[in-house]
């Protein structure tokens, strides 16, 4: 998708830095830290959001989150880390290409806000 700045980091095309990468997945810090470590993991595949998921992205879904746990255990998130889609407007998803904000090194309350 041309006008999607996620896709674009896929392709490379604008800087981020990432801190994985394989075949179906990518994963970058980001831009505005909500916490110490802040990593959005995303599918290489443009999909808007969790309701434009077809039944087959299932798979690739599963990647994303094994991805995250990966991520969490290379950077040491021995005590816990927050796992969060923003998806639609009431829940303050700006960027419209699913990801998963992958949050630790501090403390989080529940419920979010
Ligand atoms: P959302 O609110 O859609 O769940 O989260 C989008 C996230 O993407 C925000 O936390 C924002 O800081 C991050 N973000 C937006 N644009 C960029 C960018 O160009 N590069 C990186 N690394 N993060 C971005
Ligand atoms: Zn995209």
């Amino acid at each position: 998708m041309e006008n999607c700045i996620f896709c674009r980091i896929v392709e490379k095309e604008i800087p981020a830095t990432i801190v994985y990468e394989d075949d179906f997945v990518i994963a970058f810090r980001d831009l505005n830290p909500q916490a110490p470590e802040h990593i959005l993991v995303i599918p290489r595949k443009h999909v808007p959001r969790i309701e434009t998921l077809d039944p087959e992205d299932a798979l690739l879904m599963g990647k994303v989150i094994v991805a995250a746990k990966r991520i969490a255990e290379g950077l040491g998130m021995k005590h816990g880390y927050r796992l969060v889609f923003n998806n639609g407007p009431d829940a303050g998803q700006e960027v419209e290409h699913v990801h998963l904000h992958l949050m630790g090194g501090r403390k989080f309350s529940w419920p979010a806000g």
